[in-house]
């Protein structure tokens, strides 16, 4: 169809697409806005250990409050971040800040930072991180990086050494939304990870979905075989926590058991929830 349309047009300009990359740009230009006076903000949402009851860590998502559009998602800023070379000076910001506060939370409760495939474009990007934990005095065994099947999809021998290195801190490595990508098991050989988090949309459908139980059956049987911690996002419903209870899962994290909050108020959750 491309080819159909003849030479000197490659890239047809779609009605209303001037619109929308000027609100991209416009965002973009916020965004650095933002990030460098400090508009931004972590919300941290706890991870529950289900065998103990207790928060083994919190989980840090940044926050955005525009100042005309109100709040924006992560899901909608992180790809600008991204696409813009933001993600770098954002994503450094973001990992000070979630270390500086887990540095006052009780000891045995760590904290989970997502960290975008792009960051992994920065070849400095481990010992960016142990300067991070020696400046905090975060312990590096209280840091877990989340990341996503993506890191492995382009650079992935550079970005496995990195990753390798970021192990080597101490630091622990999640594979998060489990099984939204296109080989999610092969990625399971090339690298060991610490901890497995499946996708919120495996959880949705629970304890009906017949397809999402086989599933999380059998990523919990390759968590418990390979020794890997097994964790499941996005419950919301007793009925999917006694679903995932069953299949032997080792932590859940969702609107069951808490929201994402501010730093004041995770802070008091996880100092009451120490007794
Ligand atoms: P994620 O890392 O998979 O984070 C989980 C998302 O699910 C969060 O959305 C969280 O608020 C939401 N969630 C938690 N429990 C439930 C639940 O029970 N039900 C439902 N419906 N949702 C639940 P959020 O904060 O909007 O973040 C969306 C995505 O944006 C994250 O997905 C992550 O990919 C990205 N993101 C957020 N913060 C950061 C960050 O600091 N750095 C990077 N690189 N990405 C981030
Ligand atoms: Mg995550
Ligand atoms: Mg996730
Ligand atoms: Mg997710």
């Amino acid at each position: 169809q491309a080819k159909a349309s003849g030479r000197g047009t490659c890239k047809r300009i779609e009605p209303g697409m001037d619109a929308h990359l000027k609100a991209r740009q416009e965002m973009k230009v916020s965004l650095r806005h933002a990030l460098k006076n400090r508009a931004l903000e972590l919300h941290y949402q706890p991870l529950i250990n289900l065998h103990t009851g207790r928060i083994t860590s919190c989980e840090a998502l940044v926050r955005w409050k525009h100042p005309e559009k109100g709040p924006v998602s992560p899901a909608e800023f992180i790809p600008i971040a991204e696409e813009t070379g933001l993600i770098g000076p954002l994503g450094e910001w973001i990992l000070r800040q979630a270390c500086t506060e887990a540095a006052k939370w009780p000891s045995q409760v760590s904290v989970a930072v997502n960290l975008s495939p792009l960051q992994f474009r920065n070849r400095r990007l481990a010992s960016v991180i142990r300067d991070i934990l020696s400046e905090t005095g975060l312990e590096a065994s209280r840091l877990q990086l989340e990341i996503t099947e993506s890191v492995f999809l382009n650079d992935s021998a550079s970005n496995l050494l990195i990753l390798q290195q970021i192990r080597q801190l101490g630091a622990k490595i999640a594979m998060d939304d489990f099984g939204t990508g296109y080989s999610s098991l092969s990625y399971l050989r090339s690298f060991r990870f610490d901890k497995i988090k499946v996708d919120r949309s495996f959880i949705a459908d629970l304890p009906t979905g017949r397809e999402s139980l086989a599933i999380i059956r059998a990523v919990a049987g390759i968590g418990r075989t390979l020794g890997i911690t097994t964790t499941v996002e996005g419950v919301e419903t007793q009925t999917q926590l006694d679903a995932i209870n069953a299949e032997g899962f080792d932590e859940a994290q969702g609107y069951l058991f808490a929201r994402p909050v501010p730093a004041s108020q995770i802070l008091e959750i996880v100092q009451s929830s120490r007794e």
